[in-house]
């Protein structure tokens, strides 16, 4: 089979690799997704002799000073190439043979042919090479039937499972990783290997572990990965707190739905609408305080109660051990969640601008996420319930923008300031200043005075008389 690569970087190379006698492929991700028609910019091309060499001479013939960076231990290299408006990174290695010991996922690396090269890669879509030197311009080698796996939407180690997963445990991660982002389905005996193999997982640091789970939330159904994590038990092993969302308890006849499900059909729903990857682990997070909180008594049957002020104690703790930022991004999380069960609240009972202004007050900016995040919650089977919730919800954003435009509560600035309140009345800070704070901004939030300095200054004056506060002249 013949592929048509159109980048002239292919050209340049393939006339370098000629004049060293040396063989050249473009392989791995690109050539899968060249296949798949999905944007690649990264270029890995493996000759078989000196990467290092060959990226250099072709650096070389593109220009005389063009910059190369050279990772000698690695032995690989690496340059920048324009084309087409967009910057392709090109990466250089040479052909490799791997083995490799128990206890580490780094290999024994020699040198070795294409075929050897193919060998160590992951799963057949990703060991395909494409020839780049004159005479073979074009050619797929295509050793393990990539192509037809491809084409079914199937994922499978070129070699034995068992010893592909245990050579690099991480490689589990990257099957189910893969299946999620292509809506592939894992081969029967590469998905029994990963089940035998999940203990491995513990040899692989965390951080890798939380690039692939950060890009199984990021693809288009994050719930194809999620099932499989909790079906391979590789969940258990590097996320138990999600593992625990599972199963269902019945007492006295009454069952509660299974949180894990029902948090997977949140988290699709949100993915339908936004690409942002903290407000999709906040919809992965938002119901994980419930095995925590859970509670059973014959009047109310099951309970959660403060299962999301439990859940955003727990978001610190998670974004630790799974090496996520602590910065920001947790803060954004830990409110979301903390806050998520506020608009639908408010949309149960009658819609008072009050109870508006007070989410508005409570969500700041975040408030359009926080919406999200609540109508991606509405999971019922009950349709009327469902019409009603989503029914409710407009008008809660209606009177948001309403509310917004007329009282400017999103980033909301006290219109009186302590500093005020101490030089008018002369006093060092204290209890009094909070109660006076307090009850201008309850006030401002309940509709009961305008959102500006005047009125808050009047009210100031009252409140400070009642505690017997005298201004100094
Ligand atoms: P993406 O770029 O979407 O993350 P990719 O498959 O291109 O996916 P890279 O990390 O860019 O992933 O790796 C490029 C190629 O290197 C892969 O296609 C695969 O052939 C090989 N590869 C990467 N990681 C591994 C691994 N852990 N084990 C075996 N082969 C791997
Ligand atoms: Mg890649």
């Amino acid at each position: 089979m013949e592929v048509e690569l159109t980048n002239p970087i292919y050209r340049i190379i393939g006339q370098e690799a000629d004049r060293m006698g040396v063989r050249a492929f473009a392989v791995g991700g690109v050539v899968r997704d060249y296949f798949l028609k999905r944007h690649c910019t990264d270029i890995d091309v493996v000759c078989v002799g000196s990467g290092i060499e060959l990226a250099k001479a072709s650096a070389a013939a593109i220009s005389p000073h063009k910059e190369v960076a050279v990772f000698k231990s690695f032995g690989t290299a690496s340059f920048h190439y324009h084309h087409d408006g967009q910057d392709w990174q090109i990466e250089f290695v040479g052909a490799r043979k791997e083995s490799y010991r128990a206890d580490s996922r780094k290999p024994i690396v020699e040198n070795g042919t294409i075929e050897d090269d193919q060998n160590r890669r992951d799963f057949t879509i990703n060991a395909m090479a494409v020839s780049i030197n004159e005479d073979t311009f074009g050619q797929l080698v295509d050793p393990f039937g990539g192509i037809s796996d491809l084409h079914n939407g199937i994922l499978r180690t070129p070699l034995d499972p068992d010893i592909t997963f245990s050579d690099d445990p991480l490689r589990m991660m990257r099957a189910i990783r893969f299946a999620s982002q292509l809506n592939f389905e894992i081969e029967a005996k590469t998905f029994e290997a990963i089940s035998r193999n999940v203990d491995r997982i513990h040899i692989v640091s965390r951080e890798r572990i939380t690039t692939e789970l950060n890009k199984i939330v990021l693809s288009p159904r994050p719930s194809v990965g999620f099932k499989l994590l909790m079906k391979t038990r590789l969940l258990q092993a590097i996320f138990p707190e999600m593992a625990r969302l599972k199963g269902v308890d019945t007492r006295e006849g009454r069952s509660h739905k299974d949180n894990f499900y029902h948090t997977l059909d949140v988290v699709d729903h949100v993915a339908e609408q936004s690409d942002d990857l903290w407000l999709r682990w906040a919809a992965v997070l938002h119901d994980i305080g419930k095995p925590a909180t859970k509670r059973f008594d014959s009047k109310q049957g099951w309970t959660f109660h403060g299962h999301e002020v439990k859940g955003a104690k727990m978001v610190k703790k998670i974004f630790t051990n799974l090496r996520l930022p602590l910065d920001g991004k947790m803060k954004y999380v830990e409110k979301l969640v903390q806050l998520h069960l506020r608009p639908i609240i408010l949309a149960e009972d009658e819609v008072t601008d009050s109870a508006v202004r007070r989410l508005l007050f409570d969500a700041g900016d975040d408030i359009d996420d926080l919406m999200t995040l609540c109508e991606a919650d509405i999971t019922s089977k009950n349709e009327i319930k469902v019409k009603r919730y989503l029914d409710n919800f407009k008008l809660v954003r209606q009177k948001l923008v309403e509310l917004e435009e007329k009282d400017r509560i999103r980033n909301f600035q006290p219109p009186v300031s302590g500093e005020d309140i101490m030089t008018t009345f002369g006093i060092k800070p204290c209890r009094e200043i909070g109660i006076i704070k307090d009850a201008i901004k309850d006030a401002i939030l309940d509709g009961k005075i305008p959102n500006d300095r005047e009125s808050a200054w009047t009210m100031m004056m009252e409140i400070a008389e009642s505690l017997g506060l005298t201004p100094v002249k």
